[in-house]
């Protein structure tokens, strides 16, 4: 399969499961954009999403599969600058009364380039959401449809993570019917993060 460019991490040489990891998020995002392109086209309106626009982020908990949780623990470990790293700390303490995505910091995501599926593919045209707004059931016509090709393509580089263990195409194609990545999952808000963040050496061996 060919994967899009992407930006590389020296880290990749010491964790095999980040570049599967970090290539099938190339393999998403390129299906996005150019899906986008072609939406835009036909719906005669731009997406909505934005810079400062986050509130997709207090509403939804998110998914995360075991690869996106390595991706999301080893950025906020090794990649955030420690003052931003000891803001996410203190946020991590209070967990449970915060309200949003546990990394949302100053209305922005601050694990970006290691942001989960789910996020990279909730995407919105015409207008920002409201902010008590979900477009689920407000305007489900202006959500990015889901793309079965670009879901099948990403899903299959995804599943050759060592976490899985699924060595063959058919393995994996058949794990894909039974729903693997979706079965037995945490939301964002049920992982103790702060726990995490404080002995993430033995999480990323
Ligand atoms: S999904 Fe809605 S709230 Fe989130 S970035 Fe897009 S327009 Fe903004
Ligand atoms: S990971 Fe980032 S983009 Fe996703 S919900 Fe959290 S703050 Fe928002």
């Amino acid at each position: 399969m060919k994967i899009p460019d992407r930006r590389h991490y020296s880290q990749e040489d010491q964790y095999s499961w980040l570049s599967i990891l970090l290539d099938s998020y190339a393999i998403c995002d390129e299906g996005i954009e150019q899906e986008i392109a072609r939406e835009e086209e036909e719906r005669g309106a731009k997406v909505a999403c934005a810079k400062g626009c986050f509130a997709c982020c207090l509403h939804y908990d998110v998914p995360v599969s075991a690869p996106e949780f390595m991706g999301l623990a080893w950025y906020a470990s090794e990649m955030l600058e420690p003052d931003v790293r000891e803001r996410l700390r203190q946020r991590f303490a209070n967990q449970a009364l915060t309200i949003g995505c546990p990394f949302l910091l100053d209305g922005a995501c601050s694990v970006y380039p290691l942001r989960p599926l789910a996020c990279r593919e909730f995407v919105i045209y015409k207008t920002p959401c409201l902010e008590d707004e979900d477009p689920y059931f407000t305007r489900p016509e202006d959500m990015h449809p889901a793309n079965p090709g670009r879901k099948l393509r990403t899903a299959l580089r995804f599943l050759d993570s060592p976490v899985y263990g699924l060595a063959t195409e058919e393995n994996k194609l058949a794990a894909i019917k039974n729903g693997v990545m979706h079965k037995n999952i945490p939301g964002m808000h049920e992982i103790e993060w702060g726990l995490i963040i404080e002995n993430m050496s033995s999480v990323l061996a």
